[in-house]
């Protein structure tokens, strides 16, 4: 079956309760999507194998959950109030506005980040002249205002974070000290974050506010590139252990020119988010990107660092935030190796993945979600085959209350047994538990696999061990 397009995957969500457009009573908000019964369950189970693998399964790593809204002197220092852009060209001729840096080649950046884009003979999407503006810095940070303070009142302006990583080093020291670390150790963060993005759009694949699993790994100098590999590595290899089709995942290493100006090497793990593009490089789009941010944050935001050329000295900051090596009595300050991942888009990965259609033998389409049995929403589905049948009905909701504690159960009637195994095939519940007129003689159900439809007799009381050991292999 050719792979979904976006559109299915966002019919499916409105339809079945994963993902719906917001604020719609009011005509929606530009980009902005609100999670249901179905799909907040799968975000969930994302998050938590997230912090699972990354902070329970390993022995170096600590989590942490800063604040969305810090001092300004954060993003002044971290160089985003000065660098944070996204870059915008104009038609000349009919006035649509593109992204340059989705738009245009970049052919270069200056010393101080600033891109450089070859426009020429680069034509308009929407009337094909080549007439372009230049292209000028855009900040995507979003702006409020703490207190009560005055609308006009400088310092009242605080930002809402764009990503995850500055709470992690400004509380780097406080980590280090209190967990009694040494190098090499990590800080993981999931949270949410925003953009105010230009050119929102493709569904919870760019969204204004989402969320990040992010995790700083601090190294020693001349230990960055092995971390960083190893990194590389681990975090493709985790998103196959989610169920992700290797064959949909691919490494893209950044260019020079596209290189933050902080970063030594970045590797960009893509999905295959557009399959029906004819063009094959821009099937892919990122997922996650593992980046080497050298010793940057820790400097930047270290009380007047040293640096040669006198640059990125820092008044404001009360700390510095360098390593002491009690081994070889040296101080540094360590790089940084940072994956860092949307759980929207990992989201909208698995469902793309998942997604698959079969004949049934009336000759019906039926669309079955294949998630990973780790990241489906609901476990098993307990269906009554008759509902007027009170003692089939009560041992369904008894077989469904012994269930909850161990994993997530739902109880079902309100439909024929065709339909409901077909809604939990669309849903990704790998187990539909059937109990029917025999059950109540022989104290055993049917249970259907989501994949192959096969069934199989169980007893009741075996049914717990019976779906935990299945959902595990
Ligand atoms: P892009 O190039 O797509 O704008 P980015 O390189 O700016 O992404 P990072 O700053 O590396 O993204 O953020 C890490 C991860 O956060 C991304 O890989 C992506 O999964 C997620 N992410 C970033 N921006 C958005 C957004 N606007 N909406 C949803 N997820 C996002």
């Amino acid at each position: 079956m050719a792979a979904p397009n976006i559109e299915t995957i966002v019919s499916l969500s409105k339809r079945r309760g994963f993902v719906y457009p917001s604020s719609d009573i009011y005509g929606g908000l530009g980009s902005a999507w609100d999670y249901g019964p179905m799909g907040i369950e799968l975000y969930n189970n994302v998050k938590q194998a997230w912090w699972r693998w990354m902070v329970y399964e390993r022995d170096d790593i600590e989590g942490l959950d800063s604040s969305i809204i810090l001092n300004r002197l954060v993003w002044k220092h971290s160089g985003h109030e000065d660098t944070f852009n996204d870059w915008l060209a104009d038609c000349r001729k009919c006035q649509s506005r593109v992204r340059a840096d989705h738009h245009f080649v970049r052919v270069s950046q200056t010393d101080e980040g600033r891109p450089v884009f070859m426009t020429t003979d680069v034509k308009c999407p929407s009337c094909g002249a080549s007439d372009w503006t230049a292209p000028r810095a855009f900040n995507t940070m979003l702006k409020t205002r703490l207190g009560a303070a005055a609308e006009e009142d400088p310092n009242a302006l605080v930002y809402l974070r764009p990503e995850t990583a500055q709470g992690i080093f400004i509380n780097f020291l406080n980590v280090l000290t209190t967990s009694r670390r040494k190098l090499p150790f990590g800080i993981a963060q999931m949270g949410k974050s925003f953009r105010n993005e230009v050119t929102p759009g493709n569904f919870i694949f760019r969204t204004r506010e989402f969320e990040q699993m992010e995790m700083e790994y601090f190294v020693r100098p001349g230990d960055d590139e092995r971390a960083h590999q190893e990194w590389i590595d681990a975090c493709h290899q985790w998103f196959t252990t989610l169920g992700v089709s290797a064959d949909n995942l691919r490494l893209y290493e950044q260019p020079k020119e596209e290189l933050a100006h902080y970063a030594k090497r970045t590797v960009d793990i893509q999905y295959r988010f557009f399959p029906e593009r004819e063009d094959r490089e821009k099937q892919w789009d990122e997922l996650m990107g593992i980046a080497n941010r050298t010793d940057f944050d820790l400097r930047t935001h270290s009380k007047k660092p040293e640096d040669a050329e006198g640059k990125r000295l820092n008044p404001d900051s009360t700390e510095d935030l360098s390593y002491f090596d009690e081994a070889t009595k040296e101080r540094f300050y360590p790089y940084v190796i940072e994956p860092a991942a949307g759980v929207n888009r990992t989201v909208l990965a698995l469902l793309m993945d998942a997604y698959s259609e079969k004949i049934n033998d009336k000759g019906e389409k039926r669309v079955i979600l294949k998630l990973h049995p780790s990241m489906a929403p609901i476990k098993a589905a307990i269906l009554p085959l008759a509902k007027n049948k009170p003692e089939i009905v009560g041992m369904a909701r008894a077989i469904k209350r012994s269930l909850q504690p161990v994993l997530r159960a739902v109880y079902d009637d309100t439909g024929g047994i065709g339909k409901l195994y077909a809604r939990q095939d669309e849903i990704g519940t790998p187990f539909c538990v059937t109990v029917d007129h025999q059950s109540l003689e022989d104290e055993a159900v049917t249970v259907r696999d989501r994949d192959t439809w096969e069934q199989e007799r169980v007893k009741v009381a075996e049914l717990p061990e019976h779906l935990q050991k299945r959902l595990a292999s």
